[in-house]
């Protein structure tokens, strides 16, 4: 009999909330909440200078974020050239690129504090 099922042998994406490391995503939410209301639409991606210079991408970004993945984000954030146009053309009015300074600014203080332990 054919097999029809596909094998997935990417890692699980599912979150684990009992090691959900949720601190940066609190820390962005409370000084920018404007970003409860990302609809993960792209709108940002698609106008970001630099995505198109670099594999950066600031939807990922934002999933990073609220997925918890700390560690990947601070390698990645360097990108940004804090140009500001992704917040120009949000439709919801998110100011993203304060998103990504904060993130800039918090994961610096958290990945120290993380070597301290
Ligand atoms: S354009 Fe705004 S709503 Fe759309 S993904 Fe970017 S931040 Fe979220
Ligand atoms: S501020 Fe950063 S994320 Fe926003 S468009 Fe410019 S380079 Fe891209």
């Amino acid at each position: 009999m054919n097999e029809f099922a596909h094998l997935v042998s990417r890692p699980s994406r599912q979150i684990d909330y009992q090691t959900f490391d949720n601190r940066l995503l609190a820390y962005v939410l409370r000084y920018e909440p404007s970003f409860l209301t990302c609809m993960s639409c792209g709108g940002c991606t698609a106008t970001c200078s630099a995505g198109k210079l670099t594999d950066f991408n600031i939807r990922r970004i934002g999933l990073m974020l609220r997925r918890g993945q700390t560690d990947k984000l601070a390698a990645e954030i360097d990108k940004c050239m804090f140009c500001g146009k992704c917040s120009l053309v949000c439709p919801r009015d998110v100011n993203i690129r304060n998103v990504v300074l904060l993130i800039k600014k918090e994961s610096t203080r958290l990945h120290a504090e993380n070597q301290k332990v």
